[in-house]
């Protein structure tokens, strides 16, 4: 293979492109009225056919990237699959679906399906005998597909592989050789990477050719970001440290991104036992649980996720006021890509990372990629202790009832804030009281404040949505 080609185009308008009308409307529609940079530079040579490598985190907007291209090359009358994108994990590929769905909206019949693994195997067989355009999903559940031959990919003329730096790092080395190789080759790839370690550099070598490469440079690091560094001597000293730290930053909702899902767990449950609102997300939980988790910290219940790097990749959370390393990241891409998940939006955002002596050269690697000199902080005085514990506004009821019983959050809402008919009613529901609303297949969710938590569970489990009473229950934390 050749160097590949730096592309340096910067075009920002998206009617420059000749998209077909229909996806350049819609995108006004969702407003999006300017290229982010990695669309203006990975859209054209994409568009043109090319191979091409993209460096480009979440936020960067790379999933619209691909997605356009992969909707403009789509022949939506040849019902066959065409295109396929494969994901480190079940959340970014229906994140990656959800925007591909959206970006496809006011194209008729565009058929998407997710295939990932902690869902039914048997189903998926059912939606792929129906026939999809277009594949998502990760690439376990999709090896085993191709493998028994219920996904056949002979038609297929686009290959995306999102997070490939996460894929490997989450042993799907083989899985992916065994997809790709019942691909056709003469197949266009694309491959979106946040770091570029050998082993991508390697992958990319062997499946693609001529590649473009489109690079979004890292030092794109939101300035609202306000970063802090401790040194602890041991492992309870940084227990201590990140304990002191959250009580001496009241947020809203902060991530503590750990190692090993041992240790996230482990620091997730004494953080539970000193009395903040915690959950922990890492592959050891059920599917379910990781759902829910997510759900309850996006919808404010919790108010800190413990976390492995991996685990996170699902989030996507707007308005996430504190990120913890609380082991400092091994490069610095991957910690500017941890601390980049705060201070979105022109939020202000804030970082806090935990090193120990062993660690300290990893403070040299981030200071030589960010070009900065890192002094470390002292830890808040153990004063703090003495603040209130640490708990979410919110709390979220589960309703055992979903799209298929016909709820929709309307009903939910209107159950939660109907007036009072009972004679004790005291206490009435607003919707200023009420936060997200989950729809989803058999259940639904809702995060209400805690002030109102008893009365809304009793307004719930007694009053009626779609002439019937629904089961409920309050996620404890
Ligand atoms: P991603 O990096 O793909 O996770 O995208 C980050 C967010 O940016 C998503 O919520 C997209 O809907 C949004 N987005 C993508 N492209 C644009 C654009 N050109 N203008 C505005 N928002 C965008």
């Amino acid at each position: 293979m050749s160097e590949p080609k730096t592309n340096t185009k910067t075009t920002t308008d998206f009617a420059s492109l000749n998209l077909h009308k229909d996806l350049l409307k819609n995108l006004i529609s969702l407003g999006y009225q300017k290229m982010t940079p990695i669309q203006a530079q990975s859209l054209p040579p994409m568009l043109a056919g090319s191979d091409l490598i993209g460096q480009g985190k979440t936020g960067s907007g790379k999933t619209a990237a691909f997605g356009l291209a992969l909707l403009e090359k789509l022949q939506v009358k040849r019902f066959r699959i065409q295109s396929m994108v494969l994901c480190p994990t079940r959340e970014l590929a229906d994140q990656v679906a959800k925007e591909i769905r959206n970006l496809a909206r006011a194209v008729h019949n565009i058929k998407v399906l997710t295939l990932c693994g902690g869902t039914p195997f048997g189903p998926q067989i059912g939606s792929l005998e129906h026939g999809a355009h277009i594949i998502v999903g990760t690439p376990g559940r999709i090896e085993e597909h191709v493998i028994k031959g219920t996904l056949v990919l002979d038609d297929l003329n686009l290959l995306i592989l999102d997070e490939a730096d996460r894929m490997l790092e989450m042993g799907f080395e083989a899985a992916l050789d065994n997809i790709i190789e019942r691909t056709p080759l003469d197949r266009q790839t694309l491959l979106f990477s946040a770091t570029f370690p050998k082993q991508i550099q390697a992958i990319s070598e062997s499946i693609m050719t001529d590649p473009v490469m489109v690079q979004v440079a890292s030092t794109e690091e939101p300035s609202s970001i306000t970063q802090a560094f401790y040194s602890v001597d041991n492992d309870s000293e940084r227990y201590d440290a990140l304990r002191l730290l959250l009580l001496d930053n009241p947020v809203e909702s902060a991530v503590v991104f750990c190692n090993t899902k041992k240790e996230t767990q482990a620091v997730c449950n004494q953080l539970h036992d000193d009395g903040f609102s915690v959950l922990a997300l890492h592959g050891d939980l059920e599917q379910r649980d990781r759902d829910q988790t997510l759900l309850r910290f996006a919808n404010k219940s919790v108010v800190v996720l413990v976390a492995t790097d991996v685990a996170a990749r699902g989030l996507d959370i707007d308005s996430l006021d504190l990120v913890v390393n609380y082991h400092i990241a091994h490069d610095a891409e991957v910690h500017v890509h941890r601390i980049g998940r705060t201070g979105r939006a022109g939020a202000k955002g804030k970082a806090i990372s935990l090193f120990n002596d062993k660690e300290r050269y990893k403070v040299g690697l981030i200071e030589d990629g960010l070009d900065c000199v890192i002094e470390p902080g002292l830890l808040p005085s153990i004063d703090v202790l003495n603040n209130a514990r640490v708990q979410a506004k919110m709390s979220t009821i589960q309703i055992d009832g979903g799209k298929k019983q016909k709820v929709r959050p309307g009903d939910i809402l209107g159950a939660l804030t109907a007036k009072s008919t009972s004679a004790k009613g005291g206490v009435e529901i607003t919707g200023k009281d009420v936060g997200k609303i989950h729809v989803q297949d058999i259940r639904s969710y809702v995060a209400v404040n805690k002030k109102v938590l008893k009365h809304a569970l009793r307004k719930l489990a007694e009053g009626k949505m779609k002439g019937r009473s629904f089961k409920v229950r309050h996620l404890v934390v």
